[in-house]
């Protein structure tokens, strides 16, 4: 039997990506907005993980069925963790993703290479029927360049740099990020645990 998998994002490109990913798994995802209304959640966790429970657990209540949610963002060592669950809004509430690495870049203007450490953070959470079955959390970790490089990808990509091939996500593309990402290193890992979940059920009856 297959099931169904709530994908808790509003965001059409974000349900493309990780429909991807479920491929082969036997549950037909959906988003959001093909619940009709929809519950509300405040991202306010002070983790990624925090908050891919918060927005997983929700959601599968409120669609008394299974779900999955995640949340990422980037951290920088030098400054502390941040810009962290704040990776969207880094330059304020209205502000764009060049706005973010402009900002970031100037905050670690001066710094030579070796200090620019940082990784993007990937939390995956799967609930089902308001229950917790799984969290998964992954990282991939970079530097940040000196300036904005290349065109592809979103956020922070243009200013993440890969050092093996001394190239930003921006520059790489997608399909070389995707070989790497802290995203899709969760979400294989989330389609492993689904599959086998899904089985168990099914077998269970
Ligand atoms: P969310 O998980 O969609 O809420 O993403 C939060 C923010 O983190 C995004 O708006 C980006 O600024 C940043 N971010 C997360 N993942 C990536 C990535 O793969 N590339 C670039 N920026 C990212």
């Amino acid at each position: 039997m297959t099931r169904d998998i709530i994908i808790a994002t509003k965001n059409d490109k974000k349900l493309h990506e990780l429909r991807r990913y479920l491929k082969g798994v036997k549950a037909t995802a959906h988003s959001l907005k093909d619940l009709g209304k929809t519950p509300r959640i405040v991202e306010n966790g002070d983790t990624f993980k925090k908050n891919a429970i918060k927005k997983a657990v929700a959601t599968s209540k409120f669609a008394d069925g299974l779900a999955l949610a995640d949340d990422s963002g980037l951290a920088v060592d030098m400054l502390g963790g941040e810009p962290g669950v704040k990776s969207a809004r880094f330059a304020g509430p209205h502000k764009s993703n060049h706005d973010n690495n402009v900002k970031l870049l100037r905050l670690l203007e001066g710094a030579p290479l070796k200090k620019r450490t940082a990784r993007f953070i990937c939390a995956v959470a799967i609930a089902d029927k308001g229950k917790v079955v799984k969290v998964i959390e992954e990282v991939c970790k970079g530097l940040i360049a000196f300036s904005i490089r290349g065109r592809h990808g979103f956020g922070y990509d243009s200013v993440f740099l890969m050092p093996k091939y001394n190239k930003t996500f921006g520059e790489l593309g997608l399909k070389a990020k995707d070989r790497m990402s802290h995203r899709s290193k969760a979400l294989k890992k989330a389609r492993a645990f689904l599959r086998k979940y899904l089985s168990g059920r099914s077998a269970a009856g």
